[in-house]
């Protein structure tokens, strides 16, 4: 069954929606002034700076800013798909997991949601609709954010594209009502930044969802020469390694609360070990995963080799979308 925002409005992803939001709450991630929507793209009220639309997206990301010079924009080796026993078992886990959350944040929402994806980790360039129909009923504005131009282009209707990073956020303050950062804070030149916008745009009551490669898991505690070794064969990619106890400190200082942890991949087995026992488990291995998942869970929540937390920012929320 679809999660549902609230009994009498479910909502769903229209043109008309997004338009009133945009015109709301599109901002200048330079300055936050206004913005104006002009044939050649968005032109910043305040500061004169014009946002091309080359594509489906609306291009925020400016070159010649400074900070933005060491802003990773390929990352084709992310898309390589590995067709092996334990990543596909890997996978599967994942996938489950994936399908729970949008029930888990209508719970806690309880109300049609705007949604800033930073990073994209519901929709992906070609797939657009597979993981958001997952969120039917929840969603009612969706906004995705990426500094990678192909993971934006060809998306359809109703959907905000644009290409931009988590540390200079092109929207008014508290404009959405659910924030993911899933696999990206790792990513970012500046986290402290980015969580600072994260914070910024985010509702009275709302809610935010940070997925990440956990620096403090049991395995790298374990054995601390073998976790520098991957932080430096990872350094190309990861700007940040975090664990979850640093992210929860680091949202406590913004004034936002804890409301869910878990961590995920128990299973910290050099890569020959994990595919022998993917292939010795056979079609049960994706079963073993999620059981030593739910143990690892209930034994120490902050040691796996993923964790997942959901904050939400204290306070009554007073500006509930207006869907009619
Ligand atoms: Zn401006």
């Amino acid at each position: 069954m679809s999660p549902t925002a609230s009994a009498d409005s479910p909502a769903q992803l229209s043109t008309e929606t997004l338009a009133k939001f945009l015109e709301k709450c599109l901002a200048c991630p330079k300055c936050h002034g206004a913005m104006l929507s002009k044939p050649a793209g968005y032109v910043c009220r305040s500061c004169g700076a014009l946002f091309q639309v080359p594509e489906s997206y609306v291009d925020f990301l400016d070159p010649t800013e400074p900070s933005l010079a060491s802003t990773q924009t390929d990352f084709s080796d992310h898309y390589v798909v590995q067709h092996t026993p334990y990543w596909a078992a890997l996978r599967q886990t994942t996938e489950a997991y994936s399908a729970s959350l949008p029930s888990i944040f209508s719970t806690l929402l309880g109300r049609p949601a705007r949604c800033l994806d930073i990073g994209l980790s519901l929709v992906s360039a070609g797939h657009f609709r597979p993981h958001l129909e997952r969120y039917a009923g929840l969603l009612a504005v969706y906004c995705g954010l990426d500094p990678d131009a192909q993971q934006l282009v060809g998306a359809e209707d109703g959907l905000f594209m644009a290409r931009s990073v988590g540390e200079a956020l092109p929207f008014v303050d508290e404009a959405f009502d659910l924030v993911l950062i899933h696999a990206t804070l790792d990513h970012c030149f500046d986290y402290q930044k980015a969580l600072d916008e994260c914070a910024r745009v985010l509702v009275p009551d709302g809610v935010t969802s940070i997925i990440l490669n956990n620096d403090h898991s049991w395995a790298k505690q374990l054995l601390p020469w073998a976790a520098r070794g991957r932080r430096r064969s990872a350094s190309a990619h990861h700007n940040v390694f975090l664990g979850p106890r640093a992210v929860i400190k680091e949202m406590d200082k913004r004034g936002l609360e804890i409301t869910r942890l878990r961590g995920s991949r128990y299973l910290l087995l050099p890569p020959a070990g994990l595919e022998a026992l993917a292939r010795l488990c056979g079609a049960s291995t994706p079963r073993l995963l999620a059981l030593l998942d739910a143990v690892g869970n209930r034994l120490a929540p902050t040691l796996g080799g993923d964790f997942h937390l959901i904050f939400r920012k204290p306070g009554p929320n007073e500006d509930r979308l207006d869907l009619s």
